[in-house]
């Protein structure tokens, strides 16, 4: 087991470099997509913009635009032999880099350390890496990018479908019900108040959380999210007096009910009977 654990928390590592690199480039490619959009539509000439993807150009720092090279790219590690400076003009470079790695690595060995090497922690893997992904993108830039959440949500499906980890119809009225109660907040709060509390992907995102998790676990979610994003807002909130995206709370409440399955499904169960929903 140990040395699963260890490749959980070295493949975690890497991948969370990657992550960074998402993190950072697919709001800028998706910003760049719709202004070519833009363009098209109003008729006006698309520049010819540089090629800019995941994987061009290499990775420079952002104040000497020199290249990072295959030996400063090592996860926490080169961080931490670079004391956190660019090789290059000593600028400092940002202390999430090697958090986001170091994160995702820890992560991983949680999802390995719950679900051994079975076809469930693949499943807990991918959601990881995408929840992740999410979580950053949303804090940074308020949006929940569709090309990450639908297959999310695809993924959520197929896996439940492959391993009954919830029952498919679980997995379905999760992913309908998840969309449909935020949509209905969502309008009812604009009705009340003329404002918008939430995005679409929002909406997506928790549709996403019960392909995976089931319907039955969806008010729980709702309801660790909505503390967790009150308790973001009040460490946050005074600081910066911005408002604050929900797509981390969510996708940090789905993790969490993903890791404490067993003991979450036994805590509604307990709570529904309690309450005489069910015998
Ligand atoms: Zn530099």
């Amino acid at each position: 087991m140990t040395i699963y654990l260890i490749l959980a928390l070295v493949s975690g590592l890497i991948i969370g470099s990657f992550l960074n690199v998402v993190i950072y480039r697919l709001p800028i490619m998706m910003e760049h997509h719709w202004q070519a959009e833009a363009r098209q539509i109003l008729g006006q000439p698309v520049e010819n913009t540089k090629r800019f993807n995941l994987c061009v150009p290499r990775s420079a720092c952002p104040h000497c635009h020199t290249q990072i090279r295959p030996w400063q790219n090592i996860p926490v590690f080169s961080y931490l032999c670079l004391r956190g400076r660019c090789a290059g003009c000593s600028a400092p470079i940002s202390l999430r880099y090697p958090l986001v790695e170091l994160l995702t690595g820890l992560m991983y060995v949680a999802v390995v350390w719950q679900s051994g090497t079975t076809p469930l922690a693949i499943g807990g893997l991918i959601l990881t890496t995408v929840l992740i992904t999410l979580t950053f993108i949303d804090a940074d830039t308020q949006l929940l990018p569709d090309q990450l959440t639908l297959p999310l949500l695809w993924c959520g499906l197929l896996f439940n479908w492959y391993t009954e980890f919830v029952p498919l119809a679980s997995a379905l009225w999760g992913a309908v019900l998840g969309y449909m109660s935020l949509w209905t907040l969502f309008w009812l709060f604009k009705l009340l108040t003329g404002k918008e509390g939430m995005g679409y992907g929002d909406f997506k995102l928790l549709a996403a959380l019960g392909a995976w998790l089931g319907a039955e676990t969806l008010p729980v979610i709702v309801f660790m999210a909505a503390i967790i994003g009150l308790i973001a807002a009040i460490i946050l909130k005074v600081a910066r007096g911005q408002p604050l995206a929900f797509g981390p709370a969510l996708a940090v409440a789905g993790w969490i009910v993903w890791i404490a399955n067993p003991q979450i499904t036994q805590l509604i169960q307990w709570w529904l009977r309690s309450s005489g929903l069910t015998s």
